[in-house]
Formats: structure tokens, C-alpha cells, sequence
């Protein structure tokens, strides 16, 4: 195929991944945004094919219906509080394929005599680097969220100093291969290294780190995809990869942002505070009401705005519909209902938005943070289902704790306090939290779609 006839179609599949990115703005296009990358992907998929000149089809084809497969099953099959694990694995899945793009390159020049040129080479080396700290990063962060073999917070006394000398000698490496093009033993020595370094910066990171080290290694990913673009000299993979990267790292921000942790702190591995808090039993005893969905129903009764706030644990129970059947029921007597979502509640970015609007809630309901904690002191209910830690007052009043300085919902301003989980466990973040024993707040202990099941049916007999 002429190449500028490849390059129009480049284009085009790239504008398709800007018009893609663009639909998952918002969750009514989302869809249809998902459709459009992956139309262009597709069409980027085809035309490289068909650019190469002499290409055995085999290998090509047994990897498309094995990759496919196991795309389609994951899809199918992975619930929506597994989706981080799956981003995880799957951005180290991109990271591992540019090592072995970049790696089998290399191999393949060396093995012809060719010399690369030293632009080809640094971005070998980049290649290399990122994606095994991308791969190796990315199964420590699955194992962690995924609970396997990795517990939280593994750390070892000059763990920041072994990270610091390790980036230098893969730093060195990577010198050293550019000006060693033909050994591609050199490329391996870089891989082996980054890739411990990879396990080592992710490994002490806590759990309430892990939505931001998942945005940073997606960012990652699309790096070390944008790096194998400049080896294989292929423009569509520059701008993809670069397109990840650009919108991993303005995930990581925001998620940054939402979770008060500086990017250098996610960067180094540095922990965030910890220890040394109070135990459940001092925050909890004797001070937690419980209460009925009669006794919830009461309440609600004859008030004027209500702020429901989604967490985890709507997720796990599907409550969302039983959700916006309590709503309309409220809104049907002149309440004002809406939605509070935090960044991070749930367990991926935009978790709540997802099962809302599958639940038919209006978009314009859900409220940010910023915009409903000035006057959530006049909020006459607010319940929180499933949500924990993004509740917890703690992080505004205790500067030890490990969510200290997160911004979080500021329900306990509200005039009453109704909280819906299963009993008085920690969240995410495995603290109490003082809120449950709140004087405004009541515990209605229970299943969050049960429980929503039978709080409507308890106003509607009210
Ligand atoms: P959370 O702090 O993890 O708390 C969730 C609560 O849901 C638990 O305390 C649990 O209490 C309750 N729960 C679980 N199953 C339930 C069910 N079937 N019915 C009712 N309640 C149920 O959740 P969050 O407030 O949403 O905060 C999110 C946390 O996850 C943050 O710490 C955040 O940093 C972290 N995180 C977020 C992301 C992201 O991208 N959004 C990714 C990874 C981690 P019971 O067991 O007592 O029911």
C-alpha cells in the first residue's frame, strides 16, 4: 500500500481515538466513544498489516483469536469491582508487548549486521525501561488489588535510596546500549533491572494509593507503546501510545488531586502516614445507633433536601436502582434529591458515575465535592451507602491517619446522618471511623440493595 494512503488512514484512525476519547467524557456518549477507538484501532490494526511486505499470517492470526478470547471473556466475565484489576493487568499487558516489540527489533538487527541509528536506540532503551516498569508494576498492583500474595505497605528501611540507585543503573544501561547498539544482551541486563525497580516502587505503595499508581502505569503504558512507535517507525502507535500517556498522566492529577497525594510521593513509593490510630473499639463503643427502615422512612418524611452518597459498597451490592427508586419516590413528594460522588469513590475512577447512569439517574443529580460541601450543613438527610473512607472525618481531623488531608464528602455536617453497610467494618483504607458514632448519625446495618429495598417499601406504606 502507498504510504501516504497509509498515513491518510493513520490519521484517520487517530482522529477516531480523539473522537473516542472524547465520547468518554460523558456517560451518555460513553458508548459510543468506546465504539469509535476501537473502530480506529482496528482500522490502524489492518492497515499495518497490510503495509508490511512480506509478514507470515499465521502467528499473526493464532494471537488475534487467543487475544481475543481472552479479551472477550474478561469482559464478559470480570465484575465491576474487578474492573481496576483488569486496567491493571491489562496496562501490563501494553507494557509488556512494547519490550517485546522493541526487543525483537533489536534482535533482529543485530542478527542481520545492521547497526541502528542512536534516535532508534534511545528509544529501544525507552522502550525496555518503561515497559518493565509498567508490566512488573502493573502485577504488583493486581496482586495487591486483587488481594493475592502482596500485603499492603511491604517496605524495607532504605527502600527509597535501592529504587534511587536502581533507576541509575538502569539509566546507565540504557547509555550504554546506545552507544552498544549491537548488543541486544545489554537491552535484557536493562529489562531485568527496570523490572525489579518496577516491583520496588509499587510494592510499599498502600492501598489508598492504588486508583493513582493504576492512572501512573496506564500513563506508563501508552509511554512504552509511543517509545516502540519511534522503533518500529510506525505513526499510528506514536500517537496512540502518546494519547495514553497524555490522558494517564491527567487521570493521575486529578486522582492526585482527589486523594491529596503528591505526584512525587506516588513517583518514589513514599508512604503516606500511617499507625498508631485509634482502635474501632475506642471510636465505636457504646456510641453507634442503629436504626430501622421504619424508623428511616420516618425521618424522611416532610424533608425538604436529601443527598444520597454512593461508595463501595453500592457497587457490591447492585444497589443502584433500588438507589433511584428511592429517589424518584422522594422526588415524587417534592425533595430534593441528589447524588454525592467523590473522585474516588468505589474502586475506579468514575465507579459511581458508571452505575448511576446505568441505573437511569440524571447526570445533572450528581453533584462533585466542591459543589455540595458548602451546603451540605443544610442538607436534611444524608445517606451514604457503602461509602466508607470517603465519609471518614478523620481524614480533616487526624493528620496521623493514612487518609489524612483526602478531601472527602462532608456528610457529618448534615442535620441527620444515615449510613447503610453491613456492619461496623473499615473500608479501603482499614480504619474506624468516627462518623458511625456520630450524635447526628444512624447505622442501618444490612445489604445496600436490601436495605434500599426496604427503605422504599417503607415510605411508600408511610
Ligand atoms: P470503602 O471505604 O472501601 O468502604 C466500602 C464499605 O462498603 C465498606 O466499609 C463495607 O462495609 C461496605 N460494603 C461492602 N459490601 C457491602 C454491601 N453488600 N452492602 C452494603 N455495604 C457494603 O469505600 P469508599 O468510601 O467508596 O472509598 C473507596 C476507597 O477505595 C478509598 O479508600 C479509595 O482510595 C479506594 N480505592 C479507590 C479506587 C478508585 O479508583 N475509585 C481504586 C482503588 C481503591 P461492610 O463490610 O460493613 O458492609
Amino acid at each position: 500500500m502507498n504510504e501516504s494512503l497509509i498515513n491518510i488512514f493513520y490519521v484517520v484512525a487517530s482522529m477516531l481515538f480523539i473522537f473516542g476519547i472524547k465520547g468518554l467524557t460523558h456517560p451518555r456518549t460513553a458508548v459510543r466513544g468506546n465504539l469509535l477507538s476501537a473502530s480506529g484501532m482496528l482500522l490502524a490494526i489492518v492497515v499495518t498489516l497490510l503495509k508490511a511486505e512480506v509478514i507470515d499470517y499465521t502467528f499473526i492470526i493464532v494471537g488475534v483469536i487467543i487475544g481475543g478470547i481472552i479479551g472477550a471473556v474478561a469482559a464478559i466475565r470480570v465484575q465491576m469491582t474487578g474492573m481496576p484489576q483488569m486496567v491493571a493487568l491489562f496496562n501490563g499487558f501494553g507494557g509488556i508487548a512494547s519490550i517485546l516489540v522493541a526487543g525483537g527489533f533489536l534482535y533482529e538487527k543485530v542478527g542481520s549486521g545492521i547497526t541502528l541509528p542512536m534516535d532508534v536506540m534511545i528509544a529501544t532503551s525507552a522502550s525496555g525501561l518503561i515497559g518493565a516498569v509498567t508490566f512488573w508494576g502493573s502485577l504488583v498492583a493486581f496482586c495487591k488489588l486483587q488481594e493475592v500474595v502482596v500485603p499492603d505497605n511491604v517496605f524495607f528501611p532504605a527502600q527509597q535510596v535501592v529504587n534511587a540507585v536502581l533507576f541509575l543503573v538502569v539509566l546507565a544501561l540504557a547509555v550504554l546500549l546506545v552507544q552498544n547498539p549491537d548488543s541486544s544482551l545489554l537491552y535484557w541486563a536493562l529489562v531485568v533491572v527496570a523490572s525489579v525497580l518496577g516491583i520496588l516502587l509499587v510494592i510499599p505503595i498502600g492501598g489508598a494509593d492504588m486508583p493513582v499508581v493504576i492512572a501512573l502505569l496506564n500513563s506508563y503504558s501508552g509511554l512504552a507503546a509511543a517509545s516502540t512507535g519511534f522503533v518500529v517507525k510506525n505513526n499510528v502507535l506514536i500517537i496512540s501510545g502518546a494519547l495514553v500517556g497524555a490522558s494517564g498522566i491527567i487521570l493521575t492529577a486529578i486522582m492526585c488531586k482527589a486523594m491529596n497525594r503528591s505526584l512525587t510521593n506516588v513517583l518514589f513509593g513514599v508512604l503516606g502516614p500511617t499507625e498508631g490510630g485509634p482502635s474501632a473499639d475506642d471510636v465505636y463503643a457504646g456510641k453507634v445507633k442503629a436504626t430501622s427502615p421504619e424508623e428511616v422512612a420516618m425521618l424522611l418524611d416532610g424533608v425538604n433536601r436529601v443527598v444520597i452518597v454512593p461508595g463501595y459498597g453500592m457497587a457490591v451490592s447492585q444497589a443502584q436502582h433500588a438507589v433511584r427508586d428511592l429517589a424518584t419516590l422522594l422526588e415524587q413528594r417534592d425533595v430534593t434529591v441528589e447524588f454525592a460522588v467523590h473522585p474516588v469513590a468505589g474502586r475506579m475512577p468514575g465507579h459511581m458515575n458508571v452505575l448511576l447512569a446505568e441505573a437511569d439517574v440524571e447526570y445533572d443529580k450528581l453533584k462533585e465535592m466542591d459543589e455540595i460541601n458548602p451546603t451540605m450543613g443544610q442538607v436534611d438527610v444524608a445517606i451514604v451507602i457503602g461509602a466508607n473512607d470517603v465519609v471518614n472525618p478523620v481524614a480533616r481531623t487526624d493528620p496521623k491517619s493514612p487518609i489524612a488531608g483526602m478531601p472527602i464528602i462532608d456528610v457529618d455536617k448534615a442535620k441527620t446522618v444515615v449510613v447503610i453497610k453491613r456492619s461496623l467494618s473499615p473500608g479501603f483504607a482499614k480504619i474506624p471511623n468516627p462518623l458511625f458514632a456520630a450524635d447526628n448519625a444512624l447505622m442501618f446495618f444490612g445489604d445496600g440493595k436490601k436495605a434500599f429495598l426496604d427503605l422504599v417499601a417503607a415510605v411508600k406504606e408511610g
